[in-house]
């Protein structure tokens, strides 16, 4: 461990946070991956399988996904089994198709015509066409590093910032990378993986794919996947604008789940990100990760003047919908980008959230029964 114990001097509530009741029961299979008691799911996914080799470029789509979806009851009740620890990962041969295989296949197939987010751009990335995103099948990486500024149980994460992204959020902090997407050293799936390694072997707690937003760059990440071995968890950390295919391959692949949860309506994530059917999609994606049994901390960005419109909403919906998750109230909110280029038009949101009306959301989220204040 190259990191050793520096960041957890640096962010002792890393260490801490286990001690809380409510995330150990929260993010129990999370804290299991970590400490190498468990194996990652995506480790899983390669000894799921037939012991046939299949022609999968031959086969349909339709095809591949029956295939996917007989492989998933077998993944889950493997998945079962090592979670009650009746088995373990070596117990399992590699068959000669894996789950992963056909993982690999479908999502080549979904990036010509593109329908890997909500977008359905529908563009052949593959011959080089570029859809709202920007990005043809080409993979960038703006950054990767051991990021020490994430939530308490996150920390030290392996951190990779993909370029591009299916939002178009005019506040956006990252946007030289999210609007830019040839910002970026282009890697192919063996490049990632070892950049994930290297990342693994400095210490840290998982590797967090992120952006930009990382559901744009699927392909390759989950091609990167046939190359890694280390027994690392996989952290998700999206917009939420994936399409449900994408969802379905990464439902099994995915150990803790980094969700945005920004807009509590269409209206304003309209104005602000210019993207159509935000709350119904972005709803739709967290309780479909929720529903499968996967561990969440949301981000919900408290931005002013949208406590009522959307921190309410958000915080509500989670309550109704998808009450055991960890939530991030984030007070970090700052003009950025086109909020700051053009402060008159969006001189709603040209200036951080009060106290006001942080405690406005900390008092709704208490009075809903939301646990946020480990991770926020
Ligand atoms: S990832 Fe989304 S925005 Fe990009 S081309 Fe595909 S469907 Fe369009």
């Amino acid at each position: 461990m190259v990191d050793g114990y520096y960041p957890y001097l640096i962010r002792p509530d890393a260490l801490d946070v286990w001690m809380d009741p409510e995330v150990r029961n929260r993010l129990s299979w999370y804290y299991e991956v970590m400490n190498g008691y468990k194996p990652a799911k995506y480790l899983i996914c390669k000894r799921v399988g037939i012991n046939e080799e299949l022609d999968l470029e031959s086969m349909g789509e339709e095809e591949l996904w029956n295939l996917h979806t007989g492989m998933r009851d077998e993944f889950i009740d493997v998945f079962r089994c090592i979670k009650d620890g009746d088995i373990k990962l070596s117990d399992l041969e590699t068959p000669k198709t894996s789950f992963l295989d056909i993982k690999i296949e479908l999502v080549y197939r979904l990036i010509s015509p593109c329908r890997l987010c909500e977008h359905r751009c529908e563009v052949d990335r593959l011959g080089g066409r570029r859809g709202f995103c920007g990005l043809d099948s080409v993979v960038r990486v703006g950054s990767a590093f051991t990021h020490l500024g994430e939530e308490a149980p996150l920390v030290p994460s392996g951190t990779i910032f993909f370029t591009g992204c299916s939002l178009k959020c005019v506040f956006c902090q990252n946007y030289d990378i999210s609007r830019d997407p040839f910002n970026g050293v282009v890697v192919d799936a063996r490049k990632l993986a070892d950049i994930a390694s290297s990342l693994y072997r400095r210490g840290v707690r998982n590797i967090n794919y992120v952006g930009g937003n990382p559901d744009q760059n699927l392909h390759v990440i989950i091609e990167s996947f046939r190359y890694m071995t280390d027994n690392v968890p996989l952290l998700w950390n999206s917009n939420m604008y994936m399409s449900k295919e994408s969802l379905e391959l990464l439902l099994d692949l995915i150990d803790i789940w980094l969700p945005d949860f920004k807009y509590g309506n269409n209206d304003c994530a309209f104005r602000y990100s210019r993207i159509d059917r935000y709350f119904d999609v972005v709803s739709r994606n967290h309780k479909k990760v929720y529903d499968y049994g996967s561990e969440i901390i949301i981000r919900h960005l408290v931005m002013p003047n949208h406590v009522e419109c959307c921190t309410k909403k958000v915080l509500k919906w989670i309550a109704d919908n998808i009450p055991r998750v960890l939530v991030n109230i984030m007070g970090q909110y700052r003009p950025e980008y086109m909020v700051v280029r053009d402060s008159e038009r969006f001189r709603d949101i040209a200036r951080r959230p009060t106290r006001d009306e942080m405690r406005a959301a900390f008092e709704y989220a208490d009075r809903l029964g939301i646990v946020y204040k480990p991770v926020s």
